[in-house]
């Protein structure tokens, strides 16, 4: 079966994209779990961590960036926000694409 957020890279699936550039996107978590949550992916289809190699380490500090970038324009920097990279089944994994949550806009605990 085709991966979904390469299928909205392609714009095969509907997405409420926040940001685009040549390597990356970020598009709204279709269930939220914070007023703001968004997922930030490479474009390139990496399937997890685990299939990370060296020739992805610029790609990967890309999608800091692009969290830095929403961040000042959502005026959330101030206020903090969390990031969260699930891997594998275990690990709370559903989509074998990797992506980075961005929530924000409730108060986490420590
Ligand atoms: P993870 O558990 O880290 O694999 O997270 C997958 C996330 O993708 C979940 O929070 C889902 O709600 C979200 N998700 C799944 N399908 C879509 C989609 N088509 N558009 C936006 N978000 C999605
Ligand atoms: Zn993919």
């Amino acid at each position: 079966m085709a991966c979904i957020f390469c299928e909205i890279v392609a714009r095969r699936a509907p997405a409420s994209i926040v940001h685009e550039d040549d390597e990356t996107m970020a598009f709204k978590d279709i269930h939220p779990q914070a007023p703001m949550h968004v997922l930030v992916i490479p474009k390139l289809h990496i399937a997890s961590v685990n299939d990370l190699e060296e020739q992805h380490i610029a790609l990967m500090g890309k999608l800091f960036l692009v969290v830095k970038h929403l961040a000042a324009q959502w005026n959330i920097v101030a206020q903090g926000y969390r990031l969260r990279v699930h891997v594998g089944r275990g690990g709370g994994q559903l989509i074998d694409h990797i992506h980075m949550h961005l929530l924000s806009g409730r108060q986490h605990g420590a």
